[in-house]
């Protein structure tokens, strides 16, 4: 039996405080951190739970245009707000995509950010795995990798980031807001995970005690809501992480682009934005040749990790499909299958 202190502080500076005691960890719904502790990968000498912190469950409308989410804020109420999904369908189609409904009404926003990689040998601890255990090797370069990185990956590590939320908030230039010992900053997302180099055991840029405190979204990320997605493509239609999945957006004035936002997940150990897809896009005609030239410059850089060279065909692809629905039209409802490839715009499953 593994022994561990729990403690349940009642403001941020006390969490921050218990926190930063070497071997803590943050508990917010634990539906990724307790899995961990259950087979062993992760073992936290103390839990320090925050989801009862006062103020963290909060979704604000702010004058500006923009939005702030708190931490403690449910996947599925963030997704249901009615004026939060009007404003950001993308984000909300893809938090509906995500896990299952059980999982959604408990997950919370800052532990999404906060999710481990799906990587099997990461939670076998029978495995070779640097990011559980620096300097063990990784099993899965020749092992079984087809889900694997094929951007940004290392000898180190070929593991994936897990996240479909995380995905268009990095296409909309969603901030981070943390609260740490040596007080608050704010990290964009972008630059919130980091690839895994020599280092795979370092994920994110968070030190020793600093919490995510909350997200916000700037108000330009709102002006894409009229042609907006989220497409992911799984192995099977629900409660599956995603193999490639895309963020695509667009702002379009008389008929040509003016604005393009795009970001793969599923692909790296990072949301992946592709900033030189959204330059090509700018002042071009909204139509397949256009999005097929953005998918070949998104996937330039990409290489295989191993047994997974279909995974990068299959993005330009996603990515294709992605800005087509985008292009079309936002629509009214919430498809019957969110972000999934088999769901029509009207809700009517196509496949059906
Ligand atoms: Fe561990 Fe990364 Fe290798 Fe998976 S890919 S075994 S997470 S080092």
């Amino acid at each position: 039996m593994n022994l561990f202190d729990y403690v349940r502080p009642v403001s941020v500076a006390e969490a921050v405080a218990a926190a930063s005691e070497p071997g803590a960890a943050y508990l917010a719904a634990g539906t990724n951190l307790v899995d961990l502790m259950k087979v062993g990968a992760l073992r936290p000498s103390r839990l320090v739970d925050v989801t009862r912190l006062p103020g963290l469950d909060r979704i604000e409308m702010l004058a500006d245009g923009g939005v702030r989410i708190g931490a403690m804020v449910r996947n599925a109420d963030l997704a249901r707000d009615q004026a939060f999904a009007t404003a950001h369908p993308a984000v909300a189609e893809a938090l509906l995509s995500g896990a299952s409904p059980q999982l959604r009404n408990t997950a919370t926003v800052g532990g999404n950010l906060m999710q481990r990689t799906r990587c099997a040998y990461f939670y076998d601890t029978a495995s070779a795995c640097n990011r559980r255990e620096p300097g063990a090797g990784c099993e899965a370069l020749a092992g079984e990798n087809r889900t694997h990185a094929v951007l940004g990956w290392s000898e180190a590590c070929i593991a994936t980031n897990p996240s479909d939320f995380c995905v268009p908030l990095v296409a909309f230039d969603a901030v981070v807001e943390i609260e740490g010992p040596r007080g608050r900053r704010d990290v964009p997302l972008e630059h919130f995970h980091l690839l895994p180099g020599t280092t795979p055991a370092r994920e994110s840029v968070l030190v020793a005690g600093e919490l995510i405190t909350g997200l916000r979204l700037p108000p330009e990320a709102a002006g894409f809501r009229a042609h907006a997605r989220y497409l992911k493509l799984r192995e099977r239609t629900s409660f599956a992480f995603a193999l490639v999945s895309a963020a695509a957006a667009l702002r379009i004035e008389g008929g040509t682009i003016r604005s393009a936002r795009l970001a793969l997940g599923g692909v790296a150990a990072k949301p992946w934005r592709a900033r030189a897809s959204e330059a090509l896009l700018l002042g071009a005609t909204p139509n397949v040749e256009a999005f097929a030239r953005a998918a070949d410059a998104a996937l330039a850089d990409a290489m295989p990790s191993g047994d997974n060279a279909f995974k990068i065909e299959l993005a330009k692809r996603v990515i294709k499909r992605a800005f087509l629905l985008a292009a079309a039209g936002t629509p009214k409802r919430m498809p019957a299958l969110p972000a999934s490839a088999f769901s029509s715009d009207t809700g009517v499953l196509s496949h059906a």
